[in-house]
């Protein structure tokens, strides 16, 4: 018996249907009607984690408070609930392989064969459970990445199917994502790739309770009883879910058609009155009327990909409405800034954010770009990498350290304004090695990073190897780059401040990581208010 109850969100006919919004939204609307609620992932690819794949593999890397490297959509979960993840939330093939073989190096399984099945699945049973032990929540959502089919998510499948037999049908249902395509030459939305994708579901023992339709139009009542007939789910599991402006939209257009209602029936759960969701639509009203508008570049040297910067294009959306602003993203290549067009390439923006990275590729551009917001008194945020090129070009240009650099770049810099920790010299290895997750911060009051966060001491969330050097702190302190922001244990510099510009600010660390709908950052608002200003 369980106290826990378990819904799978799968996914079948093709890719990027936003199985990742569907179970944050069901998430929400759970949450909101009382239930504690998380959401876990589970990626079917070898990587131990996604601190090793470049953005353009699966965008963003996204870090946790407790210094875990995970997929991006665990960020959409903490920006739909409000609630921090952790790396119990994230699970690869890779970690699943890595400790079933490191219990085999140690002798656990007493001379058996080791294999898939059993021993496969019963740690992925084991870490699905992990993530509510001691009963933390009283329901786990747990999205399977991949399409169903696919050779690499078949484990995975299969321990849903033991789940779902183990722990009976009232405390595990699965929830199956579709495609609904609409083809314009005969009008209609055609459901046979969503019954193909059942059938499929279907020959590895699973039948799902719910059925949720992606589709561009809306389906009519005689598409939905087909898809329920042909799919044996009730007529009332088959949601659809169309196209919307913005993903915050879905957790209402879920609400409409009663999805938590459904699920909450089918897990035997009470089900109470509607959940107001008041301050989930106050900031969508405030994101639908703007009073203000204005363009913010985005540096960077992913940003062929979006999905590379997902949680600062989800931050400037929470701020722009918090400030009632909308905000047109320009992204900006850094690859395609030169000393020759920089002005022609970044006039006209009310704010600039050079965005974090790593490796020297379009590094000269995000220098420039620093340079140009200083000497211009365009509100600038920099992020990670982006505040170490504020640093480098300020001691180049304002503090005349002819080459200053980063090691990282140049190890050779006679001037190595950004370098490696100590900490960080002898590591080898690249995976899950770099100064990860929440350190303490404490900040200057006399600065706007004070006036943001109205307080003194801040958590923050990391992920870098290279750090401000402590060699040049009196230096930029005395010309007016200011250190307003450090590390009470190791000294280190986590925020710069130019104390006589509009608002110049860089961060080590990552504010995007943090910043919810419920809960804008703080230096997201206020550098918004700034370009606004
Ligand atoms: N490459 C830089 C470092 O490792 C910055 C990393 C980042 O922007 N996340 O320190």
């Amino acid at each position: 018996m369980t106290d826990v109850k378990y819904v799978f969100v799968t996914g079948g006919v093709t890719s990027s249907l936003g199985k990742g919004i569907i179970s944050a939204s069901l998430a929400k609307l759970l949450q909101a009607r009382g239930y504690s609620v998380t959401i876990q992932k589970l990626d079917p690819y070898i990587n131990v984690d996604p601190g090793t794949l470049n953005p353009y593999e699966h965008g963003e890397c996204y870090v946790t408070l407790d210094g875990a490297e995970t997929d991006l959509d665990l960020g959409h979960y903490e920006r739909f609930l409000n609630v921090p993840t952790s790396q119990a939330n994230n699970v690869t093939t890779g970690r699943i392989y890595q400790s079933v073989i490191n219990k085999e190096r140690k002798g656990d399984y007493l001379g058996k064969t080791v294999q898939v099945i059993p021993h496969i699945t019963d740690e992925i049973k084991r870490r699905i459970k992990l993530v509510s032990s001691g009963n933390k929540f009283d329901i786990v959502i747990t999205e399977i990445g991949g399409t169903v089919g696919d050779i690499e998510s078949l484990p995975y499948i299969e321990s849903v199917r033991q789940l779902k037999w183990e722990l009976g049908a009232q405390n595990c249902i699965v929830i199956h994502l579709t495609l609904v395509p609409y083809l314009s030459s005969t009008g209609e939305s055609k459901t046979k790739p969503t019954q193909h994708s059942v059938k499929e579901l279907l020959e590895t023992g699973i039948q799902p309770d719910v059925l949720v339709l992606r589709t561009e139009r809306h389906l009519n009542e005689d598409i939905k009883r087909k898809v329920a007939l042909f799919c044996n789910v009730e007529e009332n599991a088959v949601i659809e879910s169309v196209d919307v402006s913005t993903i915050y939209e879905v957790p209402i257009k879920m609400l409409d058609q009663g999805l938590d209602r459904t699920v909450l029936r089918k897990l035997a759960l009470p089900v109470e009155s509607e959940p107001p969701l008041t301050e989930w639509r106050e900031f969508l009203t405030k994101l639908k009327n703007p009073k203000h508008f204005i363009k913010v570049g985005l540096v960077g040297k992913y940003v062929e990909l979006p999905d590379a910067y997902k949680s600062i294009a989800e931050s400037f959306i929470h701020s722009g409405a918090m400030n009632e602003c909308e905000i047109d993203v320009e992204y900006i290549h850094s690859e395609d800034i030169t000393e020759k067009n920089v002005i022609d390439r970044l006039s006209g923006l009310n704010g600039i954010l050079v965005a974090p990275g790593f490796g020297s590729r379009g590094i000269e551009g995000k220098i420039l770009t620093a340079k140009y917001a200083r000497e211009n008194n365009i509100p600038f945020l920099g992020i990670c990498l982006g505040m170490q090129c504020a640093v480098i070009e300020f001691a180049r240009n304002v503090l005349k350290l002819e080459g200053a650099h980063s090691t990282e770049i140049n190890y050779k810099t006679k001037y190595p304004v950004i370098d490696l920790m100590v900490e960080q010299k002898s590591i080898i290895d690249k995976g899950g090695t770099m100064r990860l997750g929440g350190y303490k911060c404490i900040i200057s009051k006399n600065s706007k990073t004070y006036e943001a966060y109205g307080k003194t001491e801040i958590v923050e969330r990391h992920r870098h190897r290279y750090e401000f050097n402590n060699k040049y702190f009196d230096d930029f302190k005395k010309n007016g780059m200011v250190p307003v922001g450090i590390n009470p244990e190791s000294n280190l510099v986590e925020i710069m401040e130019i104390s006589d510009h509009k608002w110049f600010i860089g961060v080590q660390f990552h504010p995007e990581y943090s910043s919810t709908v419920i809960n804008p950052h703080p230096l997201f608002v206020h550098f918004i208010k700034a370009c606004i200003g």
